[in-house]
């Protein structure tokens, strides 16, 4: 059975794995430790569906106007620092819960691999918070997120351009309360390359890491 896409132009964004109606797309690591999508093929009954919905796969045309630009930045000194930039991305999640919706983003399990979580209430917001490079496994997000939409919850939605072309493929059509916000992404390295660098600098200082940092600004932000 063919993936939805040749390997070279996937970007693995699990728009495929959240559209299959079988449940037969696993994301799999390839040996460089990136997921890639997996179908079973006993499983599979070709309904195309995982093509569909797949951005890369067909163009998708630039429509309108060039969108206008806005530059913002958090006036608040501790939510500027623990941030990776300006805290424009925090900054959108806090309105979010405050109008009692859901916020999607990256965010690090306890190893400090890098998933697509689910943010619901303030507290939760610092691990949300922070530029963390590798790239992010996005589970089942779509599908929550469509979820939410269809019972007039407001999403905010954070990720990769490739993980935001993931998601609106994968819902097809537009819904009033759902805000995509992406970043300037220059890629996103292996995941498997990350943990084993990690585990290199815990074994030389013989410890374990207690929390990551990507970009901290404790000597300025350049
Ligand atoms: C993989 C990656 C590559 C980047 N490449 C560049 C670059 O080349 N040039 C440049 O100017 N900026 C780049 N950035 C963007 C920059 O690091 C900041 O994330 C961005 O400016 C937002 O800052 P902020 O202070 O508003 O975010 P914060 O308020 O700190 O919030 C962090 C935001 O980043 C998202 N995020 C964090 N890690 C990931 C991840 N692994 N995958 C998806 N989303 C994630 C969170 O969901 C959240 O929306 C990159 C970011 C990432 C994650």
């Amino acid at each position: 059975m063919q993936t939805p896409v040749e390997k070279e132009r996937c970007t693995g964004c699990w728009a495929c794995a959240n559209g299959c109606p079988a449940g037969c797309i696993s994301m799999e690591p390839d040996e460089e430790g990136f997921l890639y999508p997996k179908i079973d093929a006993a499983a599979c009954t070709d309904c195309g569906l995982c093509r569909r919905v797949c951005p890369a796969a067909r163009s998708v045309p630039v429509e309108g106007d060039v969108p206008k630009a806005y530059a913002l930045h958090a006036l608040d000194r501790e939510l500027l620092e623990g941030s990776a930039s300006g805290g424009g991305s925090t900054l959108l999640a806090q309105r979010m819960l405050e109008r009692g919706g859901v916020v999607f983003g990256a965010v690090f399990d306890e190893a400090f691999l890098v998933y697509h979580g689910r943010i619901e209430n303030m507290a939760e917001l610092e691990r949300f918070q922070g530029s963390k490079y590798p790239q992010s496994a996005v589970g089942d997000v779509y599908r929550q997120t469509k979820a939410l939409l269809e019972r007039g919850t407001p999403v905010l939605f954070t990720g990769t351009p490739c993980q935001i072309a993931g998601l609106r493929a994968y819902l097809a059509r537009d819904y009033e309360g759902l805000l995509c916000q992406d970043l300037i992404c220059h890629s996103v390295p292996s995941p498997r390359v990350w943990r084993a660098y990690l585990s290199e600098l815990e074994r030389a200082h013989g410890g374990r890491a207690a929390s990551v940092c990507f970009r901290h600004k404790a000597e300025g932000w350049t």
